[in-house]
């Protein structure tokens, strides 16, 4: 038997719901914030990962999937999602587009050679946003107001936000001599990955997992402290923003992040929910005023953020309301050849009308019918045989009262839509319109 590749899964139609509701929210939320999706290429030139996220960053160095294909090009499965879509809008030129800034968001795959563990696969998904165009602190607030609307809608709870800046380019290089000069004497203290780092990006060793609570860490000077003073009124005109809108944050000065193009604000969602153990970042961004311009592109500033879908669905389960069950509102049973047809136009006809309707199609005997429509949770049961065919009518059971009428075939569909309602009206917490009232 082949198996999926490790690091990999399958989503089941018993998951797909919950997908599905979450991309809901993930598209209406959107529209809200007036962000616009973008679809781009799974798999990318190389080039365009090791130029943007960085040679010295985790991912390039071990996690990427690497390729060359059939007509040796370099390509790399997509990692993230930022430096592509900085490719496009840079091959598009979606920076001279009339309307701007240009708000995008995303929702796909990305591949990292991790070591797998719950809510870490090699395959996993992201929602993410670019807002580009504008280097206005009101476009990091937009953004992160963005990301916490969606979290609200998602209701998730216990969510903190932690935010820094790292300053512009030149305080990012005023930090990086002084940071230079510490850790110089102590550097063979740390672990042989911050000794690596310390080489080639040495703001990342702050980043470190494993010696993030050594003295010398700990002790390290802090980009915040060597802002510029365009740099500290930039993250005071973020900060200021989130207050207005009653949003709150934590200032950490150790947030780095993991990837290379960030100046000034870079921030991280996390949930302290039992669901999702050890992985408790569900997401986290920041601006990346230099990135369009070392990819070729123009001088044009950006912010942006990414979340795992993974983790947001781990997140939900904690959540105030877990997402509903899988149901239908109907299960037709149909009994004997002759009465097929017949049947087949009641289900078009319910469906048209707009109803989640499923029937029997192994020609399995009652009783195993019935299970059926028990395990897909169907609000009414249809019983339709050679007797209903011969006298123009139909058996419907309330699954939930047990109550079951004869009715008037064409008296079906009315039927049913004025039982979800009453339902609804009374709380079953059945349908999708009353989640709100309930
Ligand atoms: P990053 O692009 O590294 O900033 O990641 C953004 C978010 O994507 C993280 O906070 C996680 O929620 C999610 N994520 C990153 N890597 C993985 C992975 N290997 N598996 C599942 N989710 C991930």
């Amino acid at each position: 038997m082949i198996t999926k590749v490790k690091g990999t899964y399958d989503i089941l139609p018993s998951e797909t719901r919950k997908w599905q509701e979450l991309e809901a929210v993930i598209f209406q939320v959107s529209r809200l914030y007036n962000f616009k999706e973008i679809r781009t290429p799974i798999f990318e030139a190389s080039e365009l990962f090791h130029r943007s996220v960085g040679e010295a960053s985790d991912i390039v160095k071990k996690e990427t999937y690497d390729f060359s294909d059939r007509g040796d090009r370099l390509i790399t499965l997509r990692p993230e999602g930022t430096a592509a879509i900085v490719r496009s809008v840079i091959e598009n030129k979606l920076y001279a587009d009339p309307i701007q800034p240009q708000k995008l968001y995303y929702v796909g795959p990305m591949f990292r050679y991790e070591r797998p563990q719950k809510g870490r696969q090699r395959q996993f998904h992201q929602f993410g946003a670019e807002a580009l165009g504008s280097y206005s602190p009101a476009l990091d607030a937009e953004v992160i107001a963005y990301a916490i609307t969606l979290l609200k809608a998602l209701r998730i709870p216990n969510v903190s936000v932690k935010i820094n800046s790292l300053g512009d380019s030149d305080s990012k290089a005023a930090y990086r001599t002084e940071l230079l000069q510490y850790l110089k004497p102590k550097i063979s203290e740390l672990c042989p990955d911050c000794q690596a780092r310390f080489k080639v990006n040495p703001l990342r060793v702050l980043d470190c997992k494993i010696d993030k609570d050594s003295p010398i860490l700990v002790n390290a000077p802090k980009p915040l402290d060597s802002l510029s003073l365009v740099a500290k009124t930039h993250f005071q005109g973020v900060l200021s923003r989130l207050d207005a809108m009653g949003i709150a944050y934590v200032v950490d000065k150790s947030l780095v992040r993991g990837l290379d193009y960030y100046t000034h604000t870079v921030f991280e969602f996390e949930a302290d929910l039992p669901t999702l153990g050890a992985q408790a970042t569900l997401g986290g961004g920041g601006r990346y005023n230099d990135l369009v311009k070392s990819l070729d592109g123009p001088d044009y500033p950006a912010v942006g953020f990414a979340f795992g879908i993974e983790r947001l669905l781990l997140a939900l389960e904690s959540g105030e309301k877990a997402p509903k069950e899988n149901y239908i509102h109907a299960f037709m049973i149909v009994l004997g050849e002759r009465s097929q047809p017949k049947a087949a136009e009641l289900l078009i006809d319910l469906r048209h009308g707009g109803l989640i309707v499923d029937t029997d199609f192994l020609m399995r005997p009652l009783k195993t019918q019935f299970k059926q429509a028990e395990r897909l949770n169907a609000m009414y049961i249809i019983i339709f045989g050679d007797d209903e065919l011969n006298n123009d009518v139909v058996n419907v059971k309330n699954a939930k009262t047990g109550v079951q009428e004869t009715i008037k075939t064409i008296d079906l569909y009315q039927y049913i839509v004025k039982g979800i309602q009453n339902q609804t009206s009374t709380c079953s917490g059945h349908c999708d319109s009353c989640e709100d009232e309930c």
